[in-house]
């Protein structure tokens, strides 16, 4: 029996993981879980998983709660509420499914507490991957990838030495505006762009895809979960989305995880690894029903949130904090109509330009780094 705690239950991947401990109770228990503001869905999964700990995002949601949950469930809030819930101490995996930088925290405190992190929460990794991968290696710890690129290469690696690797070949589906022309992405709506053709995922990962900064920070994701150079991470259009990743090996092999786009699959390789167990979905990919799987080069002029990316990772320290704390602030305006697509983008430039690189940041710099460029980008918009 495994023992999760669950950070962002309320959400795509963790209303997915529950699933996948739905389908598997003689296997998995949910022992604590985090929400955010969602409390309505956050009381029917507690009646229903019984969970020790429940941490919600606010105090005023904390005094509601409090008398509505059963007797059995603690509740906590804040940013401390998400610490408690990362380590408890009687669970044996952390599923970090909490969006954004807020995750931060309480994947440092789960890595300290010795916590195996199945990780979704790919803005931790991309604000502060140097201080999160060093702190899970001085503790032993595993970070066991959830996103599904990061999955089909850890299971494509299979434990191969890295230095035998070549390139890592991410696969991207293009998002919701992949056929249009960058004079096309004018206009466009926030209902257009929330319309991801091939994955249902939670609104801000949506218009990642759209602007394709989803790809850009699964590159740093790859970049620190395998411990490879920016210069051997290339992505692929892959507009199917079939093969997950690749990894091309220095003697030619690719090896690829090809499967259908349902995120329960990676969800329960990392709560199973290094075992597997039966699929959740009675959905089996048959490649002659697909018939054929396109590939084309991606042009970073037309996506030019890939370029950023590239060149933040590139430039280290500092920079990926602010492409990813800008980039969080802009996505937000754009969901809240103040923003128009394009502009996304372009306020992100204007951070990254106005931004002077801290090499080998410490974590305080990184806080401080990532509030500051929150505030320039809101001052920037208004
Ligand atoms: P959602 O927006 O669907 O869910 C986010 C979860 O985090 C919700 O439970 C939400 O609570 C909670 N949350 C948000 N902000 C806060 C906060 N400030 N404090 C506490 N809790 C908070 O996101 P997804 O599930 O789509 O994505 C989660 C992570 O997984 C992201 O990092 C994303 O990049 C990654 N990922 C997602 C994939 C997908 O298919 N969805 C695929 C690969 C990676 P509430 O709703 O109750 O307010
Ligand atoms: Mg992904």
């Amino acid at each position: 029996m495994k023992r999760i705690s669950l950070l962002g239950a309320t959400g795509s991947i963790g209303t997915q993981t529950l699933d996948v401990i739905r389908k598997h109770p003689q296997h998995f228990s949910l022992e604590s879980m985090s929400v955010g503001r969602n409390i309505d869905l956050a009381l029917q999964q507690v009646h229903e998983f019984a969970p020790a700990l429940l941490s919600v995002q606010s105090k005023e949601d904390y005094d509601k709660l409090i008398h509505n949950v059963p007797q059995e469930t603690k509740v906590v809030y804040g940013t401390e509420g998400l610490v408690e819930v990362a380590t408890t101490p009687d669970s044996d995996i952390l599923v970090n499914a909490v969006l954004g930088s807020v995750g931060l925290s309480p994947t440092l405190a789960a890595i300290q507490a010795g916590k195996t992190i199945a990780i979704a929460n790919k803005e931790t990794l991309v604000t502060a991957g140097h201080i999160v991968t060093d702190a899970a290696s001085r503790h032993n710890v595993s970070l066991i990838p959830v996103d599904s690129e990061h999955s089909a290469i850890f299971q494509a690696l299979n434990g191969e030495n890295i230095n035998e690797v070549d390139r890592l070949i991410l696969t991207a589906s293009g998002g919701s505006f992949r056929d249009r022309s960058r004079n096309e992405l004018k206009g466009v709506t926030v209902s257009e762009a929330l319309n991801h053709p091939n994955w249902s995922m939670g609104a801000k990962i949506t218009i990642d895809s759209a602007t394709m900064m989803n790809k850009g920070l699964e590159v740093i994701e790859a970049h620190w979960l395998f411990n490879i150079p920016y210069e051997k991470i290339d992505v692929v259009l892959h507009k199917e989305s079939i093969i997950h990743s690749m990894v091309e090996y220095i003697d030619g092999s690719v090896i690829a995880q090809l499967g259908t786009p349902d995120m329960r699959v990676p969800i329960q390789y990392a709560l199973t690894y290094p075992e597997r167990f039966d699929s959740i979905s009675n959905e089996r990919l048959h490649l002659w029903e697909i018939g054929s799987l396109h590939f084309k080069k991606l042009d970073m002029d037309r996506f030019r949130c890939m370029r950023f990316a590239y060149e933040a990772g590139k430039a280290g320290g500092t920079m990926p904090t602010v492409l990813n704390a800008a980039n969080e602030v802009a996505v937000a305006c754009f969901l809240e109509g103040r923003i128009s697509f394009l502009e996304i983008e372009h306020v992100i430039e204007k951070a990254l330009e106005e931004h002077t690189v801290i090499n080998q940041p410490t974590l305080e710099e990184i806080i401080k780094v990532d509030a500051e460029t929150r505030a320039f980008i809101h001052s920037t918009i208004k």
